[in-house]
């Protein structure tokens, strides 16, 4: 990591205007309250409601917390906001991914894509944050620099904008669109794990955003000393950026394996708090042309996972402008699946999805930055 990285701090405050109280941790809302002045034999009453007005009903007006005292309301009004952070751009990809693009502060944005039919519903994919240390050759976001973490608030805001957007609030609403959370946007989570935990007790609170900890997921390059943290305290399911089955080939892919090799990083994996038949680890599998595709490559992968109880994801690589590398042929990629499937492993190939407005896999942020400077000279 760098020196510029920003560690997180659970209390850290916005240096300037009213603080918004969406997508504050319970401890920070009971402080928010006691902050404003409201006793403290009332504080955790008072901090219980308003967390279900923001996380449940995901009101933007301290107007409508009916339960409030007219009065009480209006100093909440005075002291924080219900702001959400703002939205700089908002696409629609033709398959109905969503993508927003999301000012966080002055020249700090992250993306947010709403992908809909996973799971039982659908899933948003959230950044942990801006930019990455980590250099992925084949990944876009991996050729810009970290430019720092997100906070709790930030990863939560990401869900918050999402239920704006989709209109499904509140959480007891039937048919919800977004039932799954995956960490696979923008960022190494194992590198902000305190703010990603945090995030993941706020988004799961039953009596706010109510997202089961198994329906969240958090995708790693591979940081092995902080696997079994992970499990311990968000109980989130594990997701392994694999992409390779040896390491000379995963050093140069995913650099972070000279410092974690495979052996150890299947060790880590295999002592994952939680893993069973029904609770098995997801290894990412990007589909590169002439460098990881090979039968022999699919049959030394089922030999690796061996014991593991495991889902495989094969992902057709996105390609982005000056990238190294091409995605496999179709027939490669089928020939690839079926030697996994053979061997008992779903092994799904994860269908492209919004490539039109550069959402999928791997081509997050640099893409639109790309695009809105276009639009700027056209
Ligand atoms: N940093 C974490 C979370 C990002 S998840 C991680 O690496 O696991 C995003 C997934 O998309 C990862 O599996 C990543 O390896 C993969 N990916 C990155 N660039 C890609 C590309 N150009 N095409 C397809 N998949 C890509
Ligand atoms: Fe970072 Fe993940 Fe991209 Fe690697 S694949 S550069 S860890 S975001």
């Amino acid at each position: 990591m760098t020196a510029a990285l920003n560690i997180y701090d659970p209390s850290a405050k916005p240096t300037a205007g009213p603080r918004s109280l969406a997508g504050l941790t319970r401890p920070q809302m009971l402080e928010a309250m006691k902050s404003a002045g409201v006793e403290d034999r009332k504080a955790k009453m008072r901090a219980e409601q308003v967390w279900r007005w923001v996380h449940h009903h995901g009101v933007t007006d301290f107007e409508a917390m009916t339960n409030i005292a007219k009065d009480q309301r209006g100093s909440l009004a005075k002291a924080f906001t219900l702001a959400r952070p703002e939205i700089v751009e908002r696409l629609v990809s033709v398959d109905g991914t969503r993508k927003y693009l999301i000012r966080l502060a002055p020249g700090v944005e992250c993306e947010t894509v709403y992908i809909p039919d996973v799971g039982k519903s659908g899933a948003l994919c959230v950044s942990s944050q801006v930019g990455c240390t980590l250099n992925c050759t084949f990944c876009h976001t991996g050729t810009q620099k970290l430019v720092r973490n997100l906070t709790a608030q930030e990863i939560a805001a990401q869900v918050i904008i999402a239920r704006d957007d989709l209109e499904e609030w509140p959480t007891s609403a039937e048919n919800r669109k977004i039932t799954n959370i995956v960490f696979m946007g923008m960022g190494e989570p194992l590198y902000n794990l305190d703010a990603v935990s945090d995030s993941i007790d706020i988004m799961s609170d039953g009596d706010g955003m109510a997202i089961g900890r198994r329906r969240m997921t958090v995708s790693t390059s591979g940081v092995v000393p902080k696997i079994q943290e992970l499990g311990t305290r968000t109980r989130a399911m594990l997701a392994i950026s694999l992409h390779a089955t040896n390491d000379d080939l995963r050093d140069v892919l995913v650099p972070l394996n000279k410092k974690y090799p495979i052996a150890e990083l299947m060790d880590a994996i295999r002592a994952y708090p939680g893993l069973n038949n029904s609770n098995r680890v997801t290894f990412e599998y990007v589909m590169l042309k002439g460098v990881n595709d090979s039968p022999a490559e699919a049959r030394a992968l089922v030999q690796l996972l061996k014991g593991v109880p495991s889902k495989i994801n094969l992902i057709p690589f996105n390609p982005w402008p000056g990238s190294p590398y091409e995605c496999s042929d179709w027939e490669t990629i089928e020939t690839f699946a079926e030697i996994v499937n053979r061997a008992g492993y779903a092994s799904p190939i994860r269908t492209p999805r919004g490539r039109d407005i550069f959402a999928a896999c791997g081509q997050l942020k640099s893409e639109s930055e790309r695009l809105r400077a276009s639009a700027r000279k056209g």
